[in-house]
């Protein structure tokens, strides 16, 4: 069975209906690297808020497990909620906190209410916490303020919060935008050999050249419709034309 099964997903916005998702169908496995490119307005964005149940869609069905999340009530979604997490392009993290308190102390949801309050924390939730900001070439930032940390090192907090808090499923959306080339690299890099450990699965717009390099599946979107989903091989120049 897939993890995660969308059938015909449409979302259309606006008085004209406009389609921005159109009669999408994915079925996503468990420790899969998906990269979603496409031309700006082609709709990844919705899309990973769709899969994320951050946003609404007009029609299609929507499977995660043998959960039917358009029939599942608060605590079927709630389960859900709490193992994955979508990192949005301007994540939000508690400003005044360090980056090691903002993975330690994780979102709303994936951390119990007394931890959040008081804050305290088991050590070995702090060598954790310090594994994954390590991983994402973050233990130099560990201690610094997420309000003095750049977009692309708040998204990979962001990412190592999740990280920390056991969740079985990211996405993220351009999570190395605004990284120099090589620091990048390195975080599609650790995306790529958490998903190769199979303990999760990572949906996430990035550049084609990493995509090619790192992601196991690649789907094209063209205008709120997949143009194309291929696994182990690199574009043709057809489809390298519609990006
Ligand atoms: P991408 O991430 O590929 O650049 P988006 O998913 O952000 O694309 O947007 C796809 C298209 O849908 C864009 O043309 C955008 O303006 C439009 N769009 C997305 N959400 C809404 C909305 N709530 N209302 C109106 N237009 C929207
Ligand atoms: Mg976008």
């Amino acid at each position: 069975m897939s993890m995660i099964k969308i059938e015909n997903l449409t979302k259309t916005v606006g008085e004209h209906k406009t389609k921005v998702l159109d009669r999408i169908n994915l079925e996503i496995q468990h420790g899969e690297m998906i990269a979603i490119l496409g031309p700006s307005g082609s709709g990844k964005s919705t899309l990973l808020k769709c899969l994320a149940m951050k946003e609404s869609w007009t029609d299609g069905s929507f499977q995660v497990g043998d959960i039917d999340i358009m029939k599942a009530g608060f605590s079927g979604k709630r389960k859900i909620s709490r193992e994955w997490a979508y990192v949005e392009q301007s994540p939000q993290l508690h400003p005044e906190r360090t980056a090691l308190k903002n993975v330690l102390i994780g979102q709303a949801g994936q951390t119990p209410i007394w931890r959040m309050l008081t804050g305290m924390v088991r050590s070995d939730d702090y060598m954790g916490a310090m594994d994954v900001l390590e991983s994402l070439g973050l233990l130099d930032k560990a201690h610094q303020k997420a309000s003095t940390l750049s977009g692309g090192e708040r998204q990979r907090v962001a990412i190592a919060r999740s990280l920390a808090h056991g969740v079985k499923v990211v996405l993220a959306d351009e999570p190395i935008t605004g990284l120099d080339p090589k620091s990048g690299e390195d975080v599609i890099k650790t995306l790529r050999a958490l998903c190769s450990s199979e303990r999760v699965t990572i949906i996430t717009v990035i550049p084609l050249e990493l995509a090619e390099k790192y992601a196991t599946r690649i789907i094209g979107l063209q205008e709120g419709h997949i143009a194309f989903d291929i696994k182990g091989r690199r574009l043709t120049s057809a489809e390298r034309r519609l990006l």
